[in-house]
């Protein structure tokens, strides 16, 4: 009796991840996405930088690594796909341009970023204010010092 309980939760187990992944299959990965030329690497499901991970309305900016110079929709996408792990931006460089917007394909730098209250400074699209919580995985902050 116990070990048919098992088996039958076993099933059920089996059953529900299975129809998760389907849930998540529409989203598919586009095989090239660019922006003014400039290419979008990772897990990108458009062309304005949204991908796999993320892709509200708001998520329209890609973030070029400091490890390895190319775009990225988000930090999951460069986990996920390149072959290294990631260093973050020290502040001496934050005048690089290092921030794509997806929608106009204007490139900021890291200041004009923090600065920009979560608008592009050219074509006023709403950037995701939540992205400023993941700050320290793509830039050196004060707490990453410690
Ligand atoms: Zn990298
Ligand atoms: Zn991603
Ligand atoms: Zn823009």
């Amino acid at each position: 009796m116990k070990s048919t309980l098992k088996i039958l939760l076993l099933i059920l187990l089996v059953v529900e991840s299975s129809s998760l992944m389907a849930q998540q299959a529409p989203l598919l990965q586009v095989i090239r996405s660019e922006i003014k030329g400039i290419n979008i690497f990772g897990k990108p499901v458009d062309q304005q930088t949204r991908c796999q991970h993320w892709h509200s309305d708001l998520d329209i900016i890609a973030i070029k690594f400091h490890c390895c110079d190319k775009y990225y929709p988000c930090f999951s996408c460069h986990e996920e796909t390149a072959d290294h792990s990631p260093s973050v931006w020290p502040k001496a460089e934050f005048d690089t341009k290092a921030i794509l917007c997806g929608v106009c394909g204007t490139e900021l730098s890291i200041t004009d970023y923090q600065n920009s209250n979560n608008t592009c400074p050219n074509c006023k699209s709403a950037f995701n204010p939540g992205c400023s919580k993941h700050y320290h995985l793509y830039f050196e902050t004060d707490s990453s010092k410690k």
